[in-house]
């Protein structure tokens, strides 16, 4: 039995600070792991930031609602499902993705909570646990499942190592070359040859 788990922000939907930085012009918010790869110091950053602007979740949720899937990423979801349980292992938060997974068919998602006030005012976030996307990896091999992960950033790359089979989707050059051992494509029907190269199940197209 095979399990695919796939990275959300940058390999289905567009990362979402990122989006939110260009929607408010605040600069400062499109700080990512590719930049501070601590994630705990870069989301302490982005909390401050919120504070400083008095930006609430409904001004980053109301944000999150404009957004679409990457071109190609339904199609791409639905192919996958049809073939494999597909996870979403993600380090973003339950109350940013229901919009964007509404449009993916809710596929299981596995992340992160923020913890609001009264206000709606965003005062600290509760991480699932420690390197999360390598320790859901871990829990699957432990049920006897095949696991080909696929992610874009460096907060993939011990899920990817983990996993049987591990894949690089639009990952940026700096990436790519330090993790030479996982194949590297950018086009979902790449992707597609890479997830049937990995399987045991030898699936045609
Ligand atoms: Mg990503």
């Amino acid at each position: 039995m095979e399990i695919a788990c796939l990275d959300l922000e940058g390999v289905l939907v567009p990362e979402i600070w990122i989006a939110f930085a260009e929607a408010t012009g605040i600069e400062s918010l499109r700080a990512t792991t590719r930049d501070i790869p601590d994630y705990d110091v870069l989301m302490k950053q982005r909390l401050r930031i919120l504070d400083e602007h008095g930006l609430k979740l409904a001004d980053i949720q109301k944000v999150i609602s404009t957004l679409t899937p990457l071109d190609g990423a339904v199609e791409f979801v639905d192919w996958l499902r049809e073939r494999f349980q597909v996870v979403i292992l993600s380090d973003t938060f339950y109350e940013f993705s229901q919009p964007l997974m509404r449009q993916l068919g809710f596929p299981t998602l596995l992340c992160h909570r923020l913890i609001t006030d009264d206000s709606d005012r965003v005062v600290d976030y509760q991480l699932r646990q420690k390197d999360p996307k390598r320790q859901s990896v871990i829990a699957l091999k432990s049920l006897y499942y095949r696991v080909i992960a696929a992610g874009d950033s460096y907060n993939d790359t011990t899920m990817l190592a983990e996993a049987h089979a591990g894949i690089l989707f639009h990952a940026p050059d700096n990436v790519i070359r330090e993790f030479p051992q996982f194949p590297a494509v950018h086009t979902f029907d790449a992707l597609k040859q890479e997830f049937i190269k990995a399987s045991n199940r030898k699936l045609s197209l």
